[in-house]
């Protein structure tokens, strides 16, 4: 990956796809001094001219779910290798979840997330997402407005889910006056304690504590309810249960204020994906059924989902060994996100790829409340440009993220940011 500021770039002949002006064209952008113009004719003097006939041009990719470890886990990952990570997937904008040591319960942990991302090079925005307790601990709200004045870009106690629903209650509420929102992890403890991986027979044969189904779907229908009772908007994070996306169905036509989103992984991965043993297929909440696997694609295709994400959530080795009862949950996925989205969706004819790209731009910024820049003129850039047509296989060993938990090592793909400009700087990602 090279990275040279460009003050006057032509991006020419590329297929220009626009969730936010929702266009599809194709046609040349000229990048001067770091904001959008269209162009047409030959290139301007002195112009960097890049020949994209045959590629695709979005806005730059939101991520909503990530793990950045740092503070208090740097062996897995640093706030500068998961920006790094973040960047070579074509994320140019993240939220951190809160779940570092110390947790992000504090202005001081927002802003210091805030500036190790800006010194990390400031391509990708961070979002520091607060913890809603103090100390995840579920008893007392964090101070909410000094949290958002700091920075936050959302309320999650992600991984530790509150318990008590009228603490959740007075969350979104708070959350929602504050032009903000709660994240909502949903796993009932009660049911999911000591689990690995989804029950079943897939656990049962090989002797592992299950999860039952029912631990994330009856924790979603609190939260629909929760919202329903507040009037105050929640959103579900990484949906993967055939329940769950009923529930959601359901709500949504009753109108209830709730989004959602899934994770490319339920969308191609089954628990049937773990007879193997393989800790790099061990997440949380845990790989479903095939009927799951279904549904949650048919939410997909229905506009029951706003977003994709991807949970990214690095570990390092020694974390992800010791069997499957022991290894830590989560894998990585910054850096497939895109090919997994169009090898596991678009290329199966579930969405088309505007949609597609939409679950990755303005789909996940509405749900946090903006709107991208988009592709029109005036536009600051912050844009990927894709390869969608070339075959390549994922290699862990070549990522930018400090982890290598990822269950697709090894697979041929399509699916391949080619180049990255946010401002005017451009992320050559093959140089
Ligand atoms: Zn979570």
């Amino acid at each position: 990956m090279k990275i040279t500021n460009e003050p006057l770039v032509l991006l020419r002949g590329a297929r220009l796809i626009d969730p936010v002006a929702v266009t599809d064209e194709v046609g040349d952008l000229l990048v001067r001094g770091g904001r959008l113009e269209r162009s047409e004719g030959p290139p301007p003097a002195g112009a960097k001219v890049l020949d994209l006939a045959g590629h695709v041009i979005s806005p730059g990719f939101t991520d909503i779910h990530v793990h950045l470890r740092e503070p208090g886990g740097e062996e897995s990952e640093t706030i500068a290798s998961g920006c790094a990570a973040a960047l070579s997937g074509g994320v140019t904008t993240m939220y951190a979840m809160a779940n570092t040591n110390p947790v992000n319960d504090d202005p001081a942990v927002t802003s210091l997330i805030i500036e190790r991302a800006r010194a990390a090079g400031g391509l990708v925005r961070v979002f520091p997402v607060s913890a809603v307790s103090r100390g995840f601990l579920g008893e007392e709200l964090v101070d909410f407005e000094a949290q958002v004045a700091a920075g936050a870009g959302a309320f999650s106690d992600d991984g530790v889910p509150v318990v008590s629903e009228d603490l959740m209650g007075r969350a979104m509420e708070r959350a929602a006056a504050l032009g903000s929102l709660v994240l909502s992890h949903a796993e009932d403890k009660t049911l999911a304690a000591g689990g690995a991986i989804r029950e079943g027979e897939v656990s049962r044969s090989l002797g592992v504590p299950g999860i039952p189904a029912e631990a994330e779907t009856r924790a979603v229908e609190r939260d629909i309810a929760t919202a329903e009772r507040t009037g105050a908007p929640i959103h579900i994070c990484h949906v993967s249960t055939a329940g769950s996306v009923r529930a959601l169905r359901a709500a949504r036509a009753r109108g209830v204020p709730v989004t959602a989103e899934t994770a490319p992984h339920y969308l191609v991965l089954t628990v049937e994906d773990l007879r193997g043993g393989d800790p790099h297929f061990k997440m949380n909440p845990p790989l479903g059924t095939e009927e799951d696997r279904l549904e949650v694609r048919r939410g997909l295709a229905e506009g029951v989902f706003d977003a994709i994400a991807t949970d990214h959530a690095p570990h390092a080795a020694a974390k992800k060994s010791g069997g499957l009862a022991k290894a830590a949950f989560g894998i990585i996925g910054m850096e497939t996100l895109l090919p997994m989205v169009m090898t596991g969706a678009v290329e199966e004819g579930l969405i088309s790829l505007p949609r597609a790209l939409a679950l990755l731009t303005t789909g996940p910024a509405s749900v946090m409340g903006w709107e991208p820049a988009g592709l029109g003129a005036g536009a600051a850039a912050d844009l990927n440009v894709l390869d969608l047509e070339t075959l390549w296989t994922i290699d862990v060993e070549a990522f930018a993220s400090r982890s290598r938990n990822c269950p697709f090592d090894g697979r041929e793909v399509r699916g391949r940011v080619r180049y990255t400009m946010v401002g005017d700087s451009l992320v050559d990602h093959e140089a």
